[in-house]
């Protein structure tokens, strides 16, 4: 019976990853070996812009700018200027990994309770569609400090590539266009009708060229003066003018909140698993350490003997990762604010009494916390999240081996729903709990002034046992963002899978709740064997954004996601 399960699955898989190569792929370059440099990126014309500065010399850090750049006007509905992002750096040199925060802050005038209404939260899009949920935007403090730190080309040449396109006009890609004809609350800001739809409020064609004077002129000033003129003079005053003015729920952003935002590089999160080092994003972000706990509760088991995408090998991942997912709602948000048991979460010790709670063929429901120390006040941090179709990642490794995993973010499609000076301000507020406190306790993932909304966004580098750069992988997708990238380091470094294979691999995981199987042709053997132990299961459509790359013998090797608009580009 089992044999032939896995037998239908691996047919199944092999069928469905054909056919979705052939209805979704448009783009030659994928899953190519090479060796000098390489970038995957959710868009043609953004990866484009970063190839070019690769070849130009200049380092990873250059060519994740000149690409975000790009992306924030080709794919704005899921990233830009106005949001924020989390990057993590390998250095060649010193073999080094470090992360960059640039998370959006709670303005001053941020309090735990600014999403509720008569004692009940207010609707999500109705919070979601505000100028309340505009957090500070942090994206261009970070890539400035990154860029300091290890840029090679100058500052001003990276914005060459996004000001022609903005200048000379993009075509809309699919997905963008349908994400516009389907959009009803963009289409009420005055900035965003003129742009993205025609003069009678109606939708454009896949394929229409549209040109942003707005965005060439605010990405020129930035060019020239630097991220000083995004966050002081006459943006930094757009910016506050559309969030306090905005029809839906007006927000309290003053100038002083963004000429006081700080980008901050912070320890990256690293940990063993088997033979390899894993490093991910600490806190504000919850994805490092989710994925971190999820890996290390399962080195107790051997993968690698069970089949790629087994009954048995997703009902291990599904219940490790409820167990780090019951961790994450009680214990993670912004670390500069509340108490985060990060050592202890971690620890060996720890993870075996977690693994130990694993039944080999039974499901375990739904999961608890540890019951680590943490500030006793803050202890419940209800998870918000059932969204995730916007957001970016992009991986990119320069020709001297040095790395960029960055995951970028403007939270929901189209944000906000607010614009300014040509793009799009974040709504990434939400991502804090609309409860502010629970049982007497205040949440600790609950709003106020400067603090940084907890994230799932988990940009990951694995380095091998000598420190070597291995992979670099992340994904956009809400909180199922943890479970994306799970799988694809379980695809690749458990069943030694190649990077494209791997992302192309059915997503499955579990959020402390029912085990999510992407649809595929014949998911039903896979969903009733995990049935049969008593696993509640929900098919899913899977927004993933996988785009990795990873050092092989002899080259390099990329994947994108096919599911969204990525490639992989290199020489
Ligand atoms: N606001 C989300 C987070 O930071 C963005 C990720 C997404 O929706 O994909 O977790």
């Amino acid at each position: 019976m089992f044999r032939k399960t896995l037998k239908l699955s691996l047919i199944a898989l092999i069928t469905f990853n054909f056919l979705t190569f052939l209805s979704i792929t448009g783009h030659s370059e994928v899953a190519k070996t090479f060796s000098r440099h390489m970038i995957s990126a959710a868009n043609p014309l953004a990866a484009r812009a970063g190839l070019n500065i690769l070849r130009d010399g200049g380092s990873a850090v250059d060519a994740a700018i000149a690409t975000q750049l790009v992306l924030g006007l080709v794919e704005p509905q899921s990233s830009g200027i106005g949001g924020g992002a989390f990057m993590l750096h390998f250095d060649a040199d010193s073999q080094r990994v470090q992360s960059y925060d640039g998370r959006e802050t709670a303005p001053h005038s941020a309090k735990p309770d600014m999403f509720m209404s008569g004692g009940k939260p207010i609707p999500f899009m109705a919070a979601a569609a505000s100028g309340l949920s505009v957090g500070v935007p942090g994206i261009m403090r970070m890539l400035e400090l990154a860029h300091m730190h290890h840029g090679k080309l100058s500052w001003a040449r990276l914005f060459k590539p996004a000001i022609k396109l903005a200048e000379n006009g993009f075509t809309l890609s699919p997905r963008l266009a349908r994400m516009l004809a389907t959009e009803h609350i963009l289409r009420q800001s005055p900035d965003a009708r003129g742009y993205f739809y025609t003069d009678d409020g109606g939708t454009r064609a896949t394929g229409t060229l549209i040109r942003n004077n707005a965005m060439a002129a605010t990405l020129r000033k930035l060019a020239k003066q630097g991220a000083d003129s995004f966050y002081t003079g006459s943006i930094a005053q757009g910016i506050v003018n559309t969030v306090q003015t905005a029809e839906n729920n007006p927000g309290g952003m003053s100038l002083m909140d963004l000429s006081n935002y700080r980008a901050v590089e912070r320890k990256p999160i690293c940990s063993p698993y088997r033979e390899w080092q894993i490093c991910g994003m600490g806190p504000p972000s919850s994805g490092g350490l989710a994925v971190l706990q999820t890996l290390g509760i399962l080195e107790k088991f051997d993968l690698s003997a069970l089949g790629v995408q087994s009954a048995e090998a997703v009902h291990l991942i599904g219940e490790a990762s409820a167990l780090a997912f019951a961790d994450r709602n009680a214990y993670v948000a912004d670390a500069d604010f509340v108490s985060v048991p990060i050592n202890e979460m971690l620890t060996r010790k720890y993870l075996d009494r977690r693994a130990a709670l694993i039944a080999p063929n039974r499901a375990g429901g739904e999961r608890r916390h540890g019951g680590l120390t943490s500030d006793s006040t803050h202890k419940y941090t209800p998870t918000n999240d059932d969204k995730g179709l916007s957001t970016t990642h992009l991986s990119i490794i320069d020709s001297q081996g040095n790395a960029v995993s960055m995951t970028s973010s403007i939270e929901t499609v189209f944000g906000s729903r607010l614009m300014t000076n040509g793009f799009i301000l974040n709504n990434q507020l939400t991502d804090f709990s609309f409860y502010p406190s629970r049982d007497g306790s205040q949440v600790a993932n609950s709003a106020a002034p400067g603090k940084r909304p907890r994230s799932s966004m988990s940009p990951t580098i694995v380095l091998d046992k000598h420190g070597k750069f291995i992979m670099a992988i992340g994904s956009p997708g809400g909180s199922r963002i943890i479970g994306f990238v799970i799988k694809n380091l379980i695809a690749t470094l458990d069943w030694n899978m190649a990077m494209q294979a791997a992302i192309d691999l059915p997503n499955f995981l579990n959020r402390n709740g029912p085990i999510e199987l992407e649809h595929f042709p014949e998911v039903e053997p896979l969903k009733l064997s995990l049935e049969n132990k008593g696993h509640r299961v929900r098919i899913i459509k899977s927004a993933s954004g996988l785009h990795g790359l990873r050092a092989i013998a002899g080259g390099l090797q990329g994947g994108a996601d096919k599911r969204r608009e990525g490639v992989v580009l290199s020489d």
